[in-house]
């Protein structure tokens, strides 16, 4: 039986290499839904294409744009959050790929779980604001929700036919982006494009300065905890640039489990719309011998503050995730507008995490409260 997909964020990075994986298995797929923001021509083309029931994209201006473009179609085309969620709460739907940047995914998701979708999820910002909810959720659905992250689809193929309470640490491996051997006193000084440019792996800009400030590890250890319910004590992460191991697990008796490949998202994209079955694809092979060396360090925390803060927020929990969060998505928005340094994130963020009065236990509500309180923070202290 087919499975029938919605892709929120289908123009994104993750969301054009999961139409890839796709149109790769035309036999096991079906495009129920497709959401995106404002690239319209690229999403006109897949509509096209892939013939959904209903898109969405970001404002009623783009939605008549994209319907001009289409002409006659039997495509229903919505736009807004209300859109977003229709996309993902689709009555054919089976699984949702969340891909959608900031916290523009936690109400699609939730909604989604609601009715029993299942959910592979590439939008890290959802359980790191709202993981406490969406897991208990997702539990009480029985519902499977599987990671669209190297790291976690990584966790999740060492953990196959393991026992969970055997786990000593789970250890992520970060690149370190482009600014891994780069002094302390020229961080300040980096520009948008440098940010930009990872050395490994292709994404959006947003995830690629997140790498770039370790805050996008951090984020994977706030996910790593809802994931497979490990204490933070449990998390660890180890600075290894060349982006071939995805995760190590350290077991109590002293051995280690790795997940290698290729840093290709399309792997564990796969991997999750496949439901963890192995299958043959045409992808480029990792050459061991190419590779030559695999190294591995500790992280800075001096030059790399955001992952700690990230710590911080997950240990706390409440809403200072969501507030983590929040304010890093507009601190980063502003550098990239050219507005604050590189090195104003970590701070913007901490600030914005000191003066927030945590609620715990919080109520979606309060968490999206959270959310907005954060974001205004950040613009009103730099304005
Ligand atoms: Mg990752």
């Amino acid at each position: 039986m087919r499975k029938n997909i919605s892709v929120l964020g289908s123009t994104g990075s993750i969301g054009l290499q999961t139409l890839e994986v796709i149109s790769s298995f035309p036999n096991k797929f079906s495009i129920i839904g497709l959401a995106a923001k404002d690239k319209l021509n690229v999403l006109a083309e897949q509509i096209k294409k892939f013939s959904p029931k209903i898109v969405s994209v970001d404002t009623e201006a783009s939605a008549e744009t994209l319907q001009k473009k289409l002409g006659k179609t039997q495509t229903v085309i919505y736009f807004g959050s209300e859109g977003l969620v229709k996309v993902s709460t689709h009555k054919d739907v089976d699984t949702v790929v969340v891909a959608v940047p900031g916290s523009a995914g936690i109400i699609p998701t939730f909604e989604a779980i609601k009715l029993r979708k299942n959910i592979a999820l590439a939008s890290k910002e959802v359980l790191v604001a709202a993981g406490d909810i969406i897991m208990k959720e997702a539990a009480r659905k029985k519902i499977s929700l599987v990671p669209i992250d190297s790291e976690h689809s990584g966790i999740a193929q060492c953990l196959k036919g393991e026992d969970l309470s055997k786990i000593k640490r789970v250890i992520l491996p970060a690149s370190g982006g482009p600014f891994l051997e780069l002094p302390k006193e020229k961080l300040s000084r980096v520009t948008v494009s440098e940010a930009l440019a990872h050395p490994n792996w292709r994404m959006g800009e947003k995830i690629s300065v997140d790498s770039a400030t370790l805050m996008n590890k951090g984020f994977e250890v706030i996910e790593a905890h809802h994931l497979f319910g490990l204490d933070y004590s449990k998390i660890d992460v180890v600075m290894h640039p060349q982006s071939i191991v995805h995760s190590f697990i350290e077991f109590v008796d002293g051995s280690f489990l790795a997940q290698m490949s290729a840093p290709d998202m399309r792997i564990p994209i796969q991997y999750a719309l496949l439901d963890k079955e192995r299958s043959q694809n045409k992808f480029e092979l990792m050459n061991l011998a190419k590779i030559g060396t695999l190294s591995f360090a500790a992280w800075d925390k001096e030059r790399f503050p955001c992952l700690e803060y990230a710590y911080m927020a997950g240990k706390r929990g409440g809403t200072l995730p969501a507030v983590l969060n929040a304010a890093n998505s507009e601190a980063v928005r502003l550098f990239l507008e050219g507005r604050i340094k590189f090195t104003d994130i970590p701070v913007l963020v901490k600030q914005a995490m000191d003066k927030h009065f945590n609620t715990s236990e919080p109520t979606l509500e309060d968490i999206l409260a959270a959310d907005q309180w954060a974001k205004k923070e950040i613009i009103t202290s730099v304005a």
